[in-house]
């Protein structure tokens, strides 16, 4: 119970989220665990010239020291969520430290935005939630985003840099997912950066436009 219904429903999110994207022919690009020193600057660089906007789910505790990184994301357009505090796995954590974390990674955006917000849109780390969470993030109705395709940077010792514009233009659409943190090896990142450019070129090609998380969310309310 405690990860099983979690698990059903992530999955059912997942095929939700993925046609939601085809429907209105939209690919989403999302970066998870950044930001990161080397990656998330060169992603920002490449996305303004095609002036596409992308999702970064933050990961609370590689925040600090990397505030002006954080403020770049937000000035420029780009839509920020969070992917909790310490990267935890829920399913094996207790209610009450996963909570914590959740509240934790809400708090390291807002100090280096100085905002105040009660809560950001969250992605569980590995996908994993646990009922709690769930029934907590229900409650105070924050938007649970999950991926339709999933580069495989985090599970793949390389990487096809067509993996990402090829689902996409197969699927037509996707919200997509890949890493930005500070790898303690950097020979992926050129791979990374090249995927993004030739999903944003697919995009560019075949007429299919490129949205943060939350418009695809409010095209798809709107049907259009
Ligand atoms: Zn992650």
């Amino acid at each position: 119970m405690y990860a099983g219904v979690p698990l059903i429903y992530g999955r059912y999110l997942r095929i939700l989220l993925g046609r939601k994207a085809a429907k209105v022919r939209t690919l989403v690009l999302t970066f998870d665990d950044g930001p990161g020193n080397r990656l998330t600057p060169a992603i920002l660089k490449l996305l303004a010239e095609y002036n596409a906007k992308a999702t970064f789910f933050l990961l609370g505790r590689n925040i600090a020291g990397r505030e002006e990184i954080v403020q770049q994301i937000a000035t420029r357009g780009h839509e920020i969520c969070s992917h909790g505090y310490d990267h935890l796995d829920y399913w094996t954590t207790s209610p009450v430290r996963a909570l914590k974390d959740i509240k934790r990674g809400w708090q390291a955006i807002n100090v280096a935005l100085g905002n105040n917000h009660s809560t950001y849109p969250f992605r569980p780390p590995r996908g994993r939630l646990n009922l709690v969470l769930l029934l907590y993030l229900w409650i105070r109705r924050v938007p649970i985003i999950y991926w339709s395709s999933d580069l495989g940077d985090t599970w793949l010792e390389t990487i096809d840099t067509c993996r990402i514009a090829h689902l996409a233009e197969k699927a037509g659409g996707a919200v997509s997912l890949a890493h930005d943190f500070d790898r303690s090896d950097d020979t992926l990142d050129p791979l990374i950066l090249e995927s993004v450019r030739l999903a944003l070129a697919m995009a560019q090609q075949t007429g299919m436009q490129v949205l943060t998380c939350s418009e695809l969310f409010s095209r798809d309310k709107r049907g259009n």
